[in-house]
């Protein structure tokens, strides 16, 4: 693949971890969403479910490995891409070393908390016997917006819950 068609492809994943970010927002959940893709197929999906699980390892990351292990069958994703709106968390990017996932992509920076180069970097680490690629700023916007949007509406009225999105006619309304 070259450069140009990877960061194609990356929109276009990045694009379904959005979708999922929106599901969050839905929920009154904060707005990350996060996909696993092997050999250029989406393996798992997730958006961040901590209120609705009552658990704050309940991140879009960790859901998504955990179903990518399962998918594949083993612990080890080194084949593996992990695409997330927002940074990774310390948690979340210790996770994606113990998987030994090959890349990750994320969305908005995060430079007060982020593990993936904004506060620390986690994924890069030279102490740890794993190092994963970076690609980061894809769709850095729209994955910035909905978590700004998010926020501003929680500030406005805390007791709305769940939240709406700020695109009500995106990804249906069953689920
Ligand atoms: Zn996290």
């Amino acid at each position: 693949m070259n450069p140009e068609e990877r960061a194609q492809s990356d929109d276009v994943f990045m694009a379904e971890a959005l979708r999922q970010a929106q599901r969050a927002y839905r929920r009154g959940e904060v707005p990350v969403g996060a996909v696993v893709v092997r050999e250029g197929r989406i393996i798992a999906r997730a958006y961040n479910q901590v209120e609705l699980l009552k658990d704050a390892t309940a991140h879009a990351e960790m859901l998504a490995l955990t179903m990518a292990e399962s998918v594949v069958g083993d612990w080890r994703l080194t084949d593996c891409t992990l695409y997330v709106t927002k940074e990774p968390c310390p948690m979340c990017a210790g996770a994606v070393v113990h998987c030994r996932l090959q890349r990750v992509v994320f969305g908005a920076s995060d430079p007060k908390g982020g593990a993936a180069g904004g506060a620390l970097n986690l994924l890069q680490f030279h102490g740890l016997n794993h190092r994963c690629e970076i690609t980061a700023g894809v769709r850095q916007d729209d994955c910035a917006a909905i978590l700004k949007a998010f926020f501003a509406e929680r500030r406005r009225d805390p007791s709305v819950s769940p939240a709406r999105p700020p695109d009500p006619s995106a990804d249906g309304s069953s689920n």
